[in-house]
């Protein structure tokens, strides 16, 4: 799960994490009325959304006094701000920041990352702060220093000053540069991260450490026990179709390719998405529903695939083991039925029950192609999408 920055801001402060102080606005009467309330000479208006890349987009304004505050808030309440990270669409912005301005007088970059191939938490730092880290990976990975924490012993501070003085943190704030990273990879371990990225972390003018940007993202898997993170979710910011899978326990992601994909374990349904890319076709999602899923189940994760308006054909490659084939034909026959079908359909079951699936199929009086085999019902689809 991702929350905005002025969350994330907030999580920080209550760690002892220095951040500019800040508001979020909804209108442009909050945004104005949040800029008076700062009272800084330069207020800068930040666009909420749940990707980086805004200051490049023109996401984010430094404005010089209260008229340019509400210029810059009309501008961008309401509009769709393209980043690179949003990919093509972008996204709506409906939440401001507005924050004090910073002397800004260094921008670096921090991050602590799970690194699932040491078994460790990385603390990733650079003094090519503000620009992409990934770009700075690129084509200057000798500027990208890591420390690897040993989860037992926590991050100890000869590693976080070690750190400092190799991302050339000036002398006078390296005590408060230690303490913001242990600050950080505190907030990490307790709010149960995955990744917490500071870009740029600035050294001000008057030799304050802040953190002027603020990505967090945390492990679904913990979010039983995490309430306060689980309040800062903000469904607008999140697929629709993923919303609604999540509600009936179907593990759903949104692709960019036309064809549906309904399958049973995760295993399964990667390689029916191999399968359709061997016989150049694109998967328009990834979806298992799960070994015990119930009709109800199965048709509601049918309905999802039908609510896409990008697919143009569905596939539905079933291996009955837990599952019994009867079940995914009567949820399958039962949405198509609720929805009407206008795309083509083709099924391959196998497995439990798989006589009395392939009957209800062939019962149903709908247009579905039956397949043999993975391969064939992948040729199949691909072809009938065109
Ligand atoms: P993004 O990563 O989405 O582009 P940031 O929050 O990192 O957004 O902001 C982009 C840039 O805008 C920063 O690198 C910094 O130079 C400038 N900036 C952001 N917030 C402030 C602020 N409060 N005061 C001064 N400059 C800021
Ligand atoms: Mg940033």
């Amino acid at each position: 799960m991702n929350i905005h920055e002025y969350q994330g801001k907030e999580i920080l402060k209550q760690y002892g994490v220095s951040v500019p102080n800040g508001r979020v606005a909804y209108t442009v009467e909050e945004a104005v009325d949040a800029a008076k309330e700062l009272g800084t000479d330069v207020v800068v208006v930040k666009a909420q959304i749940h990707a980086g890349g805004r200051g490049k987009a023109g996401g984010v304004k430094v404005a010089k006094d209260l008229k340019e505050v509400r210029t810059y808030a009309e501008e961008l309440l309401g509009k769709t701000l393209v980043t690179h990270q949003t990919g093509p669409s972008g996204k709506e912005v409906k939440r401001l920041l507005i924050e004090e301005g910073c002397d800004i007088r260094k921008e670096y970059y921090i991050g602590f990352v799970l690194d699932r191939d040491s078994d460790c938490i990385v603390l990733m730092a650079s003094e090519e702060g503000g620009t992409d880290i990934e770009e700075v990976a690129e084509k200057n990975p000798e500027k990208i220093f890591k420390e690897y924490i040993d989860p037992v012993v926590g991050l100890v501070p000869y590693q976080a000053r070690k750190i400092a003085f190799q991302i050339n943190i000036p002398d006078q704030v390296i005590n408060k540069a230690v303490t913001f990273m242990l600050g950080l990879y505190r907030v990490f371990i307790e709010k149960d991260c995955s990744i917490v990225e500071i870009n740029p972390l600035v050294v001000t003018g008057d030799n304050q450490v802040l953190a002027l940007d603020a990505k967090f993202n945390f492990d679904d898997n913990a979010l039983y026990r995490q309430k306060e993170v689980v309040a800062y979710r903000d469904l607008d910011e999140e697929d629709a179709k993923e919303i609604e899978a999540s509600k009936y326990q179907l593990s759903y992601i949104s692709l960019e390719g036309n064809i549906g994909c309904m399958v049973n374990g995760a295993g399964l349904a990667m390689a029916t998405m191999d399968i359709i890319k061997h016989y150049n076709g694109d998967p328009a999602n990834f979806l298992d529903v799960g070994g015990g899923a119930t009709e109800e189940k199965v048709k509601e994760a049918f309905k999802i695939i039908l609510s896409d308006s990008q697919v143009k054909g569905i596939f539905v490659n079933i291996f009955g083991g837990i599952m019994k084939c009867d079940i995914i034909a009567a949820g399958v026959v039962a949405a198509a039925k609720e929805l009407g079908l206008d795309v083509p359909l083709v099924v391959r079951l196998e497995g439990t029950n798989v006589e009395l699936g392939k009957q209800i199929l062939r019962e149903s009086g709908l247009n579905i192609t039956a397949a043999e085999s993975m391969a064939d019902g992948a040729q199949k689809i691909v072809s009938l999408v065109g």
